[in-house]
């Protein structure tokens, strides 16, 4: 038999988690739970994470609409006038049904302030404070 890898075996965990878990709010942070399901339940206490486990709020990882934790369900399909947002699928349907568009998030806002409007590509300044050398 192969030889499989530990490091392999705990990403394909935490992406069937992140897939698969439910995406919530606790003490207004947001975390990743298993809403007593046996089998994330396993997979939980194989990665030695608890249940709720916290994460962080970063792009990518959590709806860019303020106050909202949910798992991201599209991007860049809502909302577009005003940048190209992760959504999760309750504010995406809002989004379909012609809502007004809620509060995003200052982190959202602030990736979107360096999003080219023409390439649709984000563009940050050079860090001129690095010391590493700018090629
Ligand atoms: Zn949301």
């Amino acid at each position: 038999m192969r030889e499989v890898k530990e490091e392999d075996l705990r990403d394909a965990l935490e992406d069937l988690i992140w897939q698969f878990a439910y995406h919530g709010e606790k003490n207004g942070q947001p975390v990743l739970h298993t809403g007593g399901l046996s089998a994330l339940e396993g997979a939980f206490r194989a990665l030695g994470w608890d249940d709720p486990h916290v994460i962080e709020d970063v792009d990518g990882s959590c709806c860019d609409v303020a106050g909202c934790f949910e798992g991201i369900a599209c991007g860049g399909s809502y909302w577009r006038e005003t940048g190209y947002w992760s959504l999760c699928s309750k504010h995406a349907e809002m989004a379909r049904e012609d809502k007004p568009q809620p509060q995003m998030k200052e982190r959202a806002l602030e990736r979107e302030s360096h999003r080219n409007k023409e390439t649709g590509f984000l563009s940050y300044p050079p860090d001129l404070t690095s010391t590493e050398p700018q090629i």
